[in-house]
């Protein structure tokens, strides 16, 4: 994919604030700190477009991203953060649900992992969230660069068991320090788009 534009549209935080449905979407899911920000600047080529926290606890957003006017990347807000009050973890759901549910534009969820970990309570929610939305459920499982060949290929299989998922090429190790995997995870997206 060559990248002639790539630019924040809008950080929302509630859904007035959300661009126009007229712009296919595809949205990156995952818990706070597995990678979402640097997977979009590895595959934009861009070195922080995408805020990279490393700090949790964050405002839960929405980040906009429009790439060559073509389509968007959606940043959903992480889950995960073990501070959060009930109260900010039920807007989150609210936020998503609405997001997932409602928005027309929207294409597909890639679902981000880390590629060391097997899915947790949370990732497995997200999971079942997305395909009883009736997406495809494409997952990036992150930072491979830290593991090994063989130990990426059983922690996919982990991956798959854990979650149900019978087509292997659904989940994409992928490494953003390396750039590992990119024009796999480029494919599957033109893929969806259709382009
Ligand atoms: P986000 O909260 O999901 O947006 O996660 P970030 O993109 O901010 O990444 C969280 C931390 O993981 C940062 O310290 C990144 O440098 C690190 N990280 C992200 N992707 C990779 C990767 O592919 N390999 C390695 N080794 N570290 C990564």
């Amino acid at each position: 994919m060559i990248i002639k534009k790539a630019e924040i549209i809008i950080t929302a935080v509630k859904p007035s604030q959300y661009p126009p449905e007229d712009s296919p979407e595809i949205a990156l899911a995952g818990r706070s700190n597995v990678g979402k920000s640097s997977l979009i600047n590895a595959l934009i080529n861009r070195k922080k477009l995408a805020r990279t926290s490393g700090q949790p606890g964050k405002t839960q957003t929405l980040n906009f991203y429009n790439i060559n006017d073509d389509f968007r990347f959606v940043d959903l807000p992480g889950y995960g953060y073990a501070k959060v009050s009930r109260k900010e973890r039920e807007k989150w759901g609210d936020m998503i649900n609405r997001y997932l549910t409602e928005r027309r534009s929207l294409k597909e969820v890639i679902l981000l992992l880390d590629i060391r970990h097997s899915p947790g309570e949370h990732d497995k929610m997200m999971y079942d969230w997305i395909k009883s939305i009736g997406f495809k459920g494409i997952i990036v499982a992150t930072k491979a660069d830290k593991l090994s060949n063989n130990q990426r290929s059983k922690q996919v299989s982990v991956i798959c068991k854990e979650l149900g998922i019978k087509d292997r090429s659904l989940v994409i190790p992928f490494s953003a320090t390396k750039k590992l995997n990119k024009d796999k995870v480029w494919n599957i997206i033109k893929k969806v788009l259709n382009t």
